[in-house]
């Protein structure tokens, strides 16, 4: 069995995304397209180690991640969970994907 999404945030970021409490108070002011999903619910996915969030459009977005680091009420570094994931996708060769989709 893979390693879940969850595991692998908290060993290469330090998060631990299960103190999520879905509150969706991590809302990012970014122009229209840069999101697919609110940043809440690309960590909600993480702990549900649904693995469509490593080609959401709001992980790939630069804007997104520059906002991300103290977006979270709680505390959590969501720019270190994005930066997690995105290495992940590298690594499973979902980058090509994304490409396609800014196609
Ligand atoms: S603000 Fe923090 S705790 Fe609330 S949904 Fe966003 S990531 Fe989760």
């Amino acid at each position: 069995m893979s390693t879940s999404l969850r595991r692998i945030v908290k060993e290469r970021s330090g998060q631990d995304v299960s103190r999520c409490q879905a509150c969706l108070d991590c809302d990012v002011a970014v122009p229209d397209g840069e999101q697919d999903i609110p940043l809440g619910s690309l960590v909600q996915m993480v702990l549900y180690n649904d693995e469509e969030v490593l080609t959401c459009r709001t992980l790939w977005s630069d804007e997104v991640l520059r906002q991300a680091r103290y977006a979270c009420q709680r505390g959590l570094n969501i720019q270190a969970i994005m930066l997690a994931l995105r290495e992940e996708a590298c690594k499973r060769g979902v980058m090509e994907l994304q490409d396609e989709r800014k196609r």
